[in-house]
């Protein structure tokens, strides 16, 4: 999961040994943009049972560059997939760049919103148990 694309960094900060997703959304809660292409949204389209027409209709925008789309914001900068529970509702089709964080690219400071970042920082404490809510 990812959604920051306007933060993307050519050289990612180093990713704690042992990183785990813990599946707190966190980034799909902050500003930027998750990119998608057109395999992509065929995916997506094939996995919410709709034509791509559609899908491109209901979820996508213009990115900022008008280089191709992006999906559509929800309320203030949550991903519109990303559902009151944190789960993604598209999770196991999910947007390569969503796959691809923080392993691929991260911004600096990314740990702040990212709790399986955090459980395995130095020093850092385990964090309270927490199911993971993700379909
Ligand atoms: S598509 Fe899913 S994983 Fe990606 S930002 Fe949206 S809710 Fe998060
Ligand atoms: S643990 Fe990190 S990668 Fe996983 S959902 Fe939270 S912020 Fe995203």
């Amino acid at each position: 999961m990812a959604k920051p694309a306007a933060h993307n960094a050519r050289h990612p900060e180093a990713v704690p040994e042992g990183f785990v997703c813990l599946g707190c959304g966190g980034c799909c809660r902050i500003p930027g943009e998750v990119k998608v292409g057109n395999r992509e949204i065929a995916r997506f389209a094939h996995y919410l049972r709709m034509s791509k027409d559609a899908f491109i209709q209901k979820y996508t925008r213009l990115r900022q560059d008008r280089h191709g789309l992006a999906l559509l914001d929800g309320e203030g900068d949550r991903c519109i997939f990303l559902d009151q529970q944190n789960r993604c509702a598209i999770n196991p089709v999910k947007p390569d760049q969503c796959r691809s964080f923080p392993f691929a690219w991260n911004y600096p400071g990314y740990q702040r919103i990212c709790r399986g970042a955090r459980a395995r920082s130095p020093g850092a404490k385990p964090p309270p148990p927490e199911p993971d809510r993700r379909p």
